[in-house]
């Protein structure tokens, strides 16, 4: 309406709005320029093995380098990007991003899986799956090192159309993940029927799980269902080895957080990746 109205509109539009609501408007017009400017960037945190703390894959979590504010984290416009339905474009845009990368890290003898954060909106849109298919064609990425990471929100919005939807991708191999487990509302029973792979613990159980008995005992849990259920498991936002010892005691098969790595650009993952591979091919030939 504003801009088929002209000027005035705008200026009502100023006076009217909270400050809020108009710095939204200006976040969501930059970032649907984001996209087309190529100021979107994907960086890379390890996943690694809890019995070694050997690197056994990445997640793929998106940046914005912003022209003026510098780079901003999905914290700063995420929500905007979800309300304006641009992060079906941004969303599209990672998954493309970070399946080019994987396959040229596979095809130079790097061969991580790679996770990739997908929204409900772009999640529940007809062709999601065809897809993804087609940009694992398109980049030469095998299936399996493909791993999608679904909120549990998101994952029982409508769970049957959920397992249609991801149904097509499995076949092929690709794995998938709910993210942020014991943060959602979700019927447990429905839940351990869905045919995911991988529990991603949420980081505010790991975060006060050495003091608060209840966090400890939602860990307990997931980690016992997940046993039950044959799933693997990432305990997230590891930062002290004290937590990073007593998920490794409770079984959880991978760690991710800021006690191995921070979230970092591709070259950087890269050499780590490399170094934490050679180092486990050195001790286990020595
Ligand atoms: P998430 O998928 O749960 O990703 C984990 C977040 O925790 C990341 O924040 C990561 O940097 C942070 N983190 C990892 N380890 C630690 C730690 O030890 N301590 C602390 N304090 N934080 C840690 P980030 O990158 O800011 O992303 C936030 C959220 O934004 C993600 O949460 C995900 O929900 C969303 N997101 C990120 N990239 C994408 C994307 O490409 N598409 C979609 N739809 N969502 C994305
Ligand atoms: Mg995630
Ligand atoms: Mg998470
Ligand atoms: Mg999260």
């Amino acid at each position: 309406h504003a801009k088929q109205s002209g000027g005035n509109a705008v200026h009502f539009f100023e006076q009217s709005m909270n400050q809020s609501a108009f710095e939204r408007l200006v976040l969501e017009n930059e970032l649907r320029d984001a996209v087309k400017k190529n100021q979107l960037t994907v960086f890379y945190q390890p996943k690694v093995r809890m019995n070694d703390g050997v690197i056994a894959g990445s997640e793929a979590l998106v940046r914005w380098n912003h022209p003026t504010s510098g780079l901003l984290s999905p914290g700063h416009f995420i929500d905007a990007a979800e309300e304006s339905g641009l992060i079906v474009e941004i969303g599209d845009w990672v998954m493309r991003a970070a399946c080019e990368q994987a396959a040229d890290w596979a095809s130079h003898g790097l061969r991580l899986p790679v996770a990739v954060n997908v929204s409900a909106m772009q999640f529940e849109r007809p062709g999601f799956a065809d897809n993804v298919l087609e940009i694992l064609e398109q980049t030469g990425l095998s299936p399996e090192l493909l791993e999608i990471e679904l909120t549990e929100s998101t994952a029982m919005r409508d769970p049957q159309r959920v397992i249609d939807q991801i149904q097509p991708l499995r076949d092929r191999g690709v794995k998938f993940a709910i993210d942020d487990f014991g943060t959602g509302h979700s019927s447990l029973s429905y839940l351990t029927r869905m045919p995911f792979d991988v529990f991603k613990i949420d980081q505010s159980f790991v975060r006060s799980m050495s003091r608060d008995p209840h966090s400890r005992a939602v860990v307990d849990t997931i980690l016992a269902l997940a046993r039950a259920l044959k799933l693997k498991t990432v305990a997230e936002g590891v930062e002290t080895s004290e937590q990073l010892a007593a998920l490794r005691e409770e079984g959880a098969t991978l760690a991710q957080g800021y006690l191995f790595s921070k979230p970092v650009p591709a070259d950087e993952f890269e050499s780590y990746a490399r170094a934490s591979i050679a180092d486990e091919i050195s001790v286990a030939s020595a």
